[in-house]
């Protein structure tokens, strides 16, 4: 046998008793093992004479003299009242300057491995129990004959991610068992570049990662994992960048007589001058030969929409057609309706436009079948020039007689395999307009979207009003709970509407929480809001706040309504269009209207139990109110006590209106995994690298991706690189090793 490779399955290689427990840890390969890199290195460090031990931390050699295991009361003989004593192992041991007692609690496991006569590191706080000193629960290692004590203790010991089920120990006799065992091992950096940068062979590397000699070591194999990851992402996105740049696309060219000038014509207002710009940008790419790959990030409320619909029509007026991808069906289906308003006689087709018009239609899971027909039919006729839907729209049955531009709202929703299947409609590669109001960190934009140039609309249109923002802590004034609903009827009796938000529907139906919305895509939410620390209690719910709100005399006589993804789709409807003509008052929802709604005529924003909602949610949702000419307000009501982290990340909200800033502090507080989203491949599973941190690091390796792709487009000459990213970005990993 001529070692591991690293394809192998762990299943192959452990028995069951250590390789289940390692799958659950999303280990499946020997590769994934040996990319199973420890957290930090911990050594035993100075080893000092039990006669001069001093309390506090310690470390020691010393022979083991008695090992007495003593049986707890089993859980039956238990009796009320009477607390259970749990297994013991009390050691006894000495170094020829003193003894010392030691003692290992539910120790089941250790029994049998700390016996008479071995001689062993420890390590650990050393107490005081009844007047004797004694140390409890020491980290212990066994000395192999001959070997000396203090070079062993002054090796570093790696300490890994690790589990219930599996302990450090566990891990680390695996990861040797490997180890032992590698045998040409493919390595995705190339020698060139290794030798560039000083990198050594993946070889060396994990065995420096995983038994280095010094800590040192060890962190200087880790940065070139670190860097390979980087590289190897980098080098799939590139490798997307450049199929992208040589697929053709059709030109769509701008005119000035069609229904993009006549959309300018009827615009109620003068667009913003990044507007323009981006505008310009998007149409001298709509025309070239091949296809636009696009983000437009943008503020909440800078008109991304505006931009968006002027592109579509550009490639409506060239004999093509448009699909909007919404993330939920209330933005799918209030796009439909704005961008229906704001084509106005522009999108009642050619009958009453004498041929200028097109059709708008919106395609969702909800609708009824009749209705869904209609829509099918428009879009593969080539009819509608404007396809809005939810990801509906990439079901088999949609096609499009010439799909030219797909526009994605809310890209952070949509993963990239969503993206290339709506591409896939299309008889060319379609233009590709991704837009996302989170602004997105510079290194993020270079990770996750690395395969889109990207635009910025800086600036809101001009004359926006201004959005308030006040932390309601009802820990230190439950009083001003009575005054956030005096002053939602102010905002009422002034002709306004309010949005209420809670962070769940309330109905107790499966695992709530905010829920799945509405087409079963996630609000990220869960992974967002985060440590409720001591905070047991259930979140507020939609369901009992509008019981409340109906029942409270300050809001009598209001027409308070709820929209949650749980409502059937023509309730939510009609719900929505009851908000954009104003006879709702009051509506009561979870975070389906985090995203887009546009509703001017709402002031005030009440969050719930607001600490229960990440940063850049919170900024969302405020982003909903002070969009007519009125002022906004944005009342945070929290339980949360004074000085925890929640009341930090809503004094952070309260503080500024900037989101790039808040976007910050966003990814500060929150998890790689969940920066990144669940659904973006390749980015769930970065191990190392972190986007924040290691933007340099980054930069560095797209630069040399984007080199080496460019010499070698194929990766002929770098099969190692070409089966990383092969490993990154397979779509069904698990299903292949099982059947491997
Ligand atoms: P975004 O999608 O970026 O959050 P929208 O496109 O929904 O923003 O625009 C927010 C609101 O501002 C809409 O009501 C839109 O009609 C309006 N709007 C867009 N551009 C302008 C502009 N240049 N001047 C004034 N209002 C604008
Ligand atoms: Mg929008």
């Amino acid at each position: 046998m001529s070692g591991y490779d690293g394809s192998e399955p762990l299943s192959g290689v452990f028995a069951p008793r250590t390789a289940k427990p390692l799958e659950r840890l999303g280990l499946l390969t020997v590769g994934d093992l040996l990319r199973h890199f420890p957290r930090r290195y911990e050594t035993y460090g100075e080893l000092t004479p039990i006669a001069q031990l001093p309390l506090g931390h310690v470390s020691l050699v010393a022979d083991v003299i008695t090992a007495e295991f003593i049986r707890g009361t089993s859980p039956g003989a238990a009796r009320p009242g009477v607390r259970r004593r749990p297994d013991m192992l009390k050691v006894v041991v000495t170094d020829g300057t003193d003894r010392l007692d030691m003692m290992f609690f539910n120790a089941g496991y250790i029994r049998g491995k700390i016996r008479p006569g071995a001689r062993m590191l420890f390590s650990g706080t050393l107490g005081e129990y009844k007047g004797h000193r004694r140390l409890t629960h020491p980290k212990w290692q066994e000395l192999a004959a001959g070997e000396s004590a203090q070079e062993v203790a002054d090796r570093p010991v790696p300490v890994y991610p690790a589990s219930k089920d599996l302990t450090q120990k566990a891990i680390r006799s695996a990861v040797a068992t490997v180890l032992d065992h590698l045998g040409d091992t493919p390595d995705p950096i190339p020698a060139a570049l290794r030798a560039r940068r000083d990198f050594p062979p993946i070889v060396p590397a994990f065995e420096a990662a995983h038994r280095p000699g010094t800590p040192e070591e060890g962190r200087k194999a880790l940065a070139r994992f670190r860097f390979e990851e980087a590289f190897v992402l980098q080098a799939a996105l590139a490798r997307r960048r450049r199929d992208a740049v040589r697929a053709a696309a059709t030109p769509r060219r701008d005119r000035d007589d069609g229904l993009r000038a006549a959309f300018d014509d009827r615009l109620r207002f003068t667009l913003t001058a990044g507007q323009r710009a981006v505008g310009e940008q998007l149409g001298a790419e709509l025309a070239g030969e091949h296809p636009m790959h696009r983000l437009l990030q943008g503020e909440v409320g800078s008109g991304k929409t505006v931009v968006a619909v002027r592109a579509m029509l550009t490639v409506v007026d060239s004999g093509g057609q448009a699909a909007l991808l919404a993330p939920t069906e209330v933005l799918a289906a209030q796009h439909h309706r704005s961008i229906t308003e704001l084509l106005g006689e522009l999108a009642e087709g050619d009958l009453l436009s004498g041929g200028r018009g097109t059709r708008v239609v919106l395609l969702t899971g909800s609708m009824s079948t009749a209705a869904r027909r209609e829509a099918l039919l428009h879009a593969a006729s080539g009819e509608a020039g404007i396809v809005i839907g939810t990801h509906a729209l990439l079901q088999e049955q949609v096609s499009f007689a010439d799909l030219g531009l797909v526009v994605v709202d809310e890209q952070h929703r949509f993963g990239v395999e969503q993206r290339d299947l709506l591409r896939g409609k299309a008889r060319t590669a379609p233009h590709l307009l991704v837009m996302t109001a989170t602004p997105i960190p510079r290194t993020v934009a270079m990770t996750v979207f690395g395969d889109l140039e990207v635009s910025t609309l800086a600036e809101l249109p001009a004359g926006r009003p201004e959005i308030t923002t006040h932390v309601v802590a009802l820990a230190e004034q439950p009083q001003w709970y009575d005054r956030v609903w005096r002053r939602v009827r102010e905002e009422v009796d002034r002709g306004h509407q309010v949005f209420v938000v809670c962070p769940r529907i309330g109905d107790d139906a499966a695992t709530d929480s905010a829920g799945p919305d509405d087409d079963g895509l996630l609000f990220a939410l869960a992974g967002e809001a985060g440590e409720a620390e001591e905070d047991t209690r259930p979140p507020i719910g939609v369901l009992e706040t509008v019981e409340e709100l109906r029942g409270r005399p300050e809001l009598a006589g209001l027409r308070i309504e709820t929209l949650h993804g749980r409502m059937p789709a023509d309730e939510r409807e009609s719900v929505m269009r009851g908000v954009t003509t104003g006879a709702v008052h009051v509506l009561v929802a979870t975070t389906v209207i985090e995203v887009g709604v546009d509703v001017p005529n709402a002031t005030v924003m009440v969050v719930l139990d607001a600490d229960r909602f990440g940063i850049s949610q919170l900024h969302q949702l405020r982003g909903r109110v002070g969009r007519g000419s009125a002022p906004g307000l944005c009342l945070l009501v929290t339980r949360a006590a004074p000085g925890t982290p929640q009341r930090g990340r809503l004094n952070a909200v309260a503080a500024t209106t900037d989101g790039f800033e808040l976007a910050r502090a966003d990814l500060d507080q929150r998890r790689e995994g969940d920066v990144l989203g669940a659904a973006q491949h390749g980015a769930t599973s970065l191990r190392l690298l972190r986007v924040l941190r290691d933007e340099k690091l980054i930069a560095e390796a797209r630069q040399e991706a984007a080199d080496l792709v460019a010499a070698d487009p194929d990766l002929t000459g770098h099969p190692d690189l070409a089966r990383a990213i092969e490993d990154l970005l397979g779509p069904d990993r698990e299903a292949y090793l099982d059947r491997g």
